[in-house]
Order: C-alpha cells, then structure tokens, then sequence
C-alpha cells in the first residue's frame, strides 16, 4: 500500500515537494500515524497549522454540523459564521476590518494590494514600494515572492515584480536609508519563521513603528506563522508593545481547513471598496464556522497559557542539550516557535528522528525546527529532547 501510493505519487503529482517516503493516514492529538501502522509525535503540526492537534473532537463536530447546514454561497450574500468569525477577530486584535481569503500567499496578496490602493486613493500615486527583509517568507505567488528576501524562492521566475527593497532584518539604519519617495509601507514577520526563526532584537519593531509614524508607512506584520498563540500571544505583536496598520494571517486560523485573512485599521481598510478585491472562497461558512470554533478552544481553554510555559520548558530543555552537544550552535525562538541552529546539516538527524517515531521540520538546511500543536505535553518534549541527545 505505502510504496503503491508513493510510486503512484511520484507518476502524477507535479515534483515540487522533496517528501519522506511515509503515507500518513491518521492523526489524533499530537500524535499521527502511517500507513504501516507506526505511530509518530508530531513536532511539525502541518508546518505551525494544527495548533490544536489532531481530530479534535469539537472541532469534527462543528464541521460536520456545518457541512449538514451550508457549505458555500459566494460573497454576494452574508453568512453568519463569517460576520462573527470577523467581528471575534476585530474584537481581539487592533484591527477595525477583516477580508477572507484561503491562503497566505493570498492574505499577504491582499495586504500588498490594499497598501498600494491607499496611496493611489491619497492622490500619493508614486509611493508603491514596499520594504521587506532580507531572509523573509511571504509565500508562493508572483506578487509575494517578489515580497520573499530569499534567492532560492525567486530563482526561475524573473521578472519579478516591481516595487520591492530589501533590508536585513534587525537592522534598522538600514531601513532608515531605505526609505525612499517612493516607500508605501514596511511588511515583516515579527519573527521570521522560514527565514531561520529569527526573533527581533528588544525595541526592534517599536523603532520600525517609529520609523513608519515618521514617514506616513503602513506597517504590516505578516502573522500567518506567528498568529493564533503560536509565540505565547494570541497575535506576536502583543510581545512588542506596539500595533501594526494591517495584518495577515493563515496556517492555524482554522486548524487545518484552508483559510487566509488580512486584517486592517479603518482608515487602511476603507481603501477596499466594492469591486477592489475579492475572493470565490473566501470566508465560506464551513470554513469560518470551524474557525471559530478554533478561536474559542483557544481562549476557553487557556491553551496559550500552556503554549507559553511549555515553550519556555522546551527552549530551556534546547539549551540544555546545546551544553552538552558542540555541533548545537544557537537555540532560538518564541512560545512553541523554536529552533536549533546546527554546525551540520540536519537532514540525518531529522531521519533518526523520525525512525524512532518523531516528526521534526529541517529548514535552510541546518536548523531545526520545532513546531509543535500548542495542546504538547512536557513527556512528549522529554522524550524528543532524550531522542535528540542519544542522536547527537
Ligand atoms: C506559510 C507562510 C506564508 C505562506 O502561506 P501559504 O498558505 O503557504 O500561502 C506566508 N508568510 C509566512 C510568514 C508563512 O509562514
């Protein structure tokens, strides 16, 4: 059956991914299962997206009450679950509106478009360029890779689009002699998660604000790996004592099920009139429905409390191994937002890993990243940690 399916895999699917040769079949929890029947721990949780773990219980219920009731109508009439998902998100956030979409390439799309929009509709139609960082990841499509500061994402896809400067991350003189006639707006992700899970130095981000405030910039955080409790906060900018204009967010907003969306303050969001912007999916009632049920679950149940104290137990745990294991060169991250950079590549060790029944994610090569449902237990990190110590 495995080989079956993965030779099957190989003959019809497009070789974008490099996979591992598992077929996972089941999940429940933080542990999944594959084909053969091997159980693993799952430190990847769909790349940051299934916070709550695997088929959760209510989660399943709401989805199938929903798909009993209404899957979709299109945005030309209004859904309930869609108008509270919204007003929960308006609610508890700094943002006044949100638009739905189903990705984050497609919420980061959005953010890029309205940015652009605000200042065509100021009469500012020369300000188009957006600053983002060296080492950043904002997604797939033409416009957010044109956004993406790494090589390896553009390469291929020349020309990119206009109206993108880079700077390094951390580095705000840089981002000061960036800013240019043309600057609209500033994009970042409080911390970067593909780039390497870089956390930003104290005061970072309030002297991007500053900078921002000082020169008429829209800020926008992309959250879309940092949103829905994964660095300790419902959304990361709450860490920084300071407040984005616009911001997007995906991966876990509904534990699985695709959506995207981008948040905006008013005077940000009245740049999207009817016609500017849209979506066939986006913000479906099955979609919304269970999203909100995720945002409940996670507020009802005090999971970013736990997030918070068992990610300081983890990091702590990844220092502890980095005493004892020179080839550890740096521990780093936020909640269950952590990694451990490596003075070799992290591919074999990823692959013991897994033969004994735990999923880590390897990124740029030599760091190891540890992303976790936020529901973890302190055994389970016990175990990876004993696990990763015999390896190394
Ligand atoms: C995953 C990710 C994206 C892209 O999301 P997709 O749903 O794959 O389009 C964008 N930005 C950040 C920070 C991400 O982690």
């Amino acid at each position: 059956m495995n080989n079956e399916t993965i030779t099957k895999a190989d003959q019809v699917i497009t070789q974008t991914y490099k996979r591992f040769p598992i077929v996972i079949t089941r999940g429940k929890g933080c542990r999944v299962w594959d084909s053969e029947g091997r159980c693993y721990t799952d430190f990847v949780a769909g790349i940051a997206v299934c916070n709550l773990g695997h088929a959760h219980p209510k989660i399943t219920e709401v989805l199938l009450r929903q798909a009993d009731i209404l899957l979709h109508v299109s945005n030309l009439y209004y859904t309930v679950p869609q108008v509270e998902l919204a007003s929960w998100l308006v609610e508890n956030s700094f943002a006044d509106r949100v638009f739905f979409c189903n990705s984050g390439a497609e919420a980061n799309e959005a953010a890029i478009k309205i940015t652009r929009r605000y200042f065509k509709e100021k009469g500012e139609s020369e300000r188009f360029s957006i600053i983002a960082m060296e080492n950043s990841f904002h997604g797939r499509t033409m416009a957010t890779l044109s956004a993406t500061g790494q090589e390896k994402i553009r390469k291929g896809y020349d020309p990119v689009l206009r109206g993108f400067d880079f700077v390094p991350f951390n580095d705000i003189e840089a981002l000061k002699r960036k800013v240019g006639p043309s600057t609209c707006g500033v994009l970042i992700e409080p911390v970067q998660g593909e780039g390497g899970v870089r956390c930003p130095d104290p005061e970072y981000l309030k002297k991007v604000r500053q900078v921002c405030d000082e020169t008429g910039l829209l800020l926008i955080f992309d959250e879309i790996q940092t949103g829905i409790g994964r660095t300790g906060k419902l959304f990361a900018y709450e860490h920084f004592g300071l407040e984005p204009d616009i911001m997007t967010l995906a991966k876990a907003l509904a534990n699985g099920l695709p959506i995207g969306a981008m948040l905006a303050k008013e005077h940000v969001a009245s740049a999207f009139g009817p016609g500017s912007h849209a979506s066939t999916f986006g913000g479906t009632p099955i979609v919304t429905s269970v999203s909100l049920e995720v945002l409940r679950i996670l507020s009802e149940e005090k999971i970013i409390n736990h997030c918070r104290e068992v990610g300081a137990y983890f990091k702590e745990r990844l220092m502890w191994l980095q005493n004892r294991h020179g080839s550890i060169v740096d521990v780093r991250g936020m909640g269950l937002l952590l990694c451990m950079e490596l003075d070799v590549e992290g591919a074999s060790i990823l692959n013991t890993c897994m033969a004994r029944g735990f999923l880590i994610n390897c990124i740029q090569e030599n760091i190891l990243r540890f992303i976790p449902p936020l529901i973890i237990a302190k055994e389970d990190i016990d175990s990876l940690v004993n696990c990763l110590d015999e390896i190394l």
